[in-house]
């Protein structure tokens, strides 16, 4: 697969990435990533289900039990669920083959079941003054972040996030991805792992945003930070890096989407930036 083809194929519970973009630890998930073309992930957290190869015909290698795949991805045994997903995938490669400028979204659906499940109520998005952000169905690589996970965004907004990072580095200023696109499954996920520490829903809610209602969702928003700085906090606006993405961000459509005092509510986030022309 050409690097310029390195993309995220987004689906309703799982996501498929390039194998070659994933890293596994244990020498047999190695193994099986180094010979696949595809890795099916979990998307509440990421975690690895099947290595895919296509070819004539498709062969994968479970990579998770059968406990591990989302209850709705489909019904029947682990291997009939990677074979659900593995069609999934091959239908939505033929689409792109066929269609490559799509910017589709998922269907909402399956974020109000996340809301309903945590009992946050319909009037959030009014009383927020934010809207329900869908998910794009297909996603661009765009470098690796800090914790060299790899980073996906809309086309466009990825290609404008190299191009900052470019001219940053030309005046001596290092930007770092902390993390780009998230989707429903997975914000739904953090609320999941917090409440299983302790946290209720209103106390989470104060830190990060309904399942839904954040930006990360549309894949043109960017948690940016500079070496040696810790990520996502107000610290980061005394740094070198801030002040040149208050100076130069806006000449490559960048919009810092939460000041202080900002309409939704939402506490100063001076590392999240948002690509306005999505
Ligand atoms: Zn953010």
């Amino acid at each position: 697969m050409l690097q310029r083809d390195w993309r995220l194929l987004n689906f309703d519970t799982v996501d498929a990435i390039p194998a070659a973009l994933a890293r596994g630890r244990a020498n047999a998930v190695a193994r099986a990533l180094a010979q696949a073309d595809w890795l099916l992930r979990r998307k509440t957290d990421g975690r690895y289900l099947a290595a895919v190869r296509l070819g004539v015909s498709a062969r994968w290698q479970l990579l998770a039990p059968a406990n591990a795949w989302p209850r709705d991805a489909a019904c029947g045994t682990r291997g009939q669920r990677a074979q659900t997903g593995v069609d999934a995938l091959q239908r939505r490669l033929r689409e792109l083959a066929a269609r490559p400028a799509s910017h589709a979204t998922l269907p909402l659906d399956g974020v109000r079941r996340h809301l309903d499940a945590l009992g946050i109520s319909a009037d959030y998005g009014r009383r927020h003054a934010l809207d329900l952000v869908p998910e794009p169905r297909v996603l661009a690589f765009a470098g690796f972040d800090r914790y060299r996970r790899p980073l996906f965004l809309q086309a466009a907004a990825a290609a404008a996030w190299s191009r900052m990072r470019a001219a940053a580095a030309a005046d001596g200023v290092r930007l770092e991805a902390i993390s780009g696109f998230r989707s429903h499954a997975y914000q739904a996920g953090i609320f999941a792992r917090k409440r299983a520490r302790g946290q209720g829903v209103e106390e989470i809610l104060q830190v990060n945003a309904a399942p839904g209602y954040s930006e990360h969702h549309g894949g043109c928003a960017l948690d940016v930070g500079t070496p040696g700085e810790p990520a996502a906090q107000e610290s980061f606006e005394k740094t070198a890096a801030f002040a040149w993405l208050k100076m130069r961000a806006g000449d490559f459509g960048f919009v810092l989407s939460y000041p202080r005092g900002n309409p939704h509510g939402i506490v100063y986030e001076p590392w999240h930036w948002c690509w306005r022309a999505c």
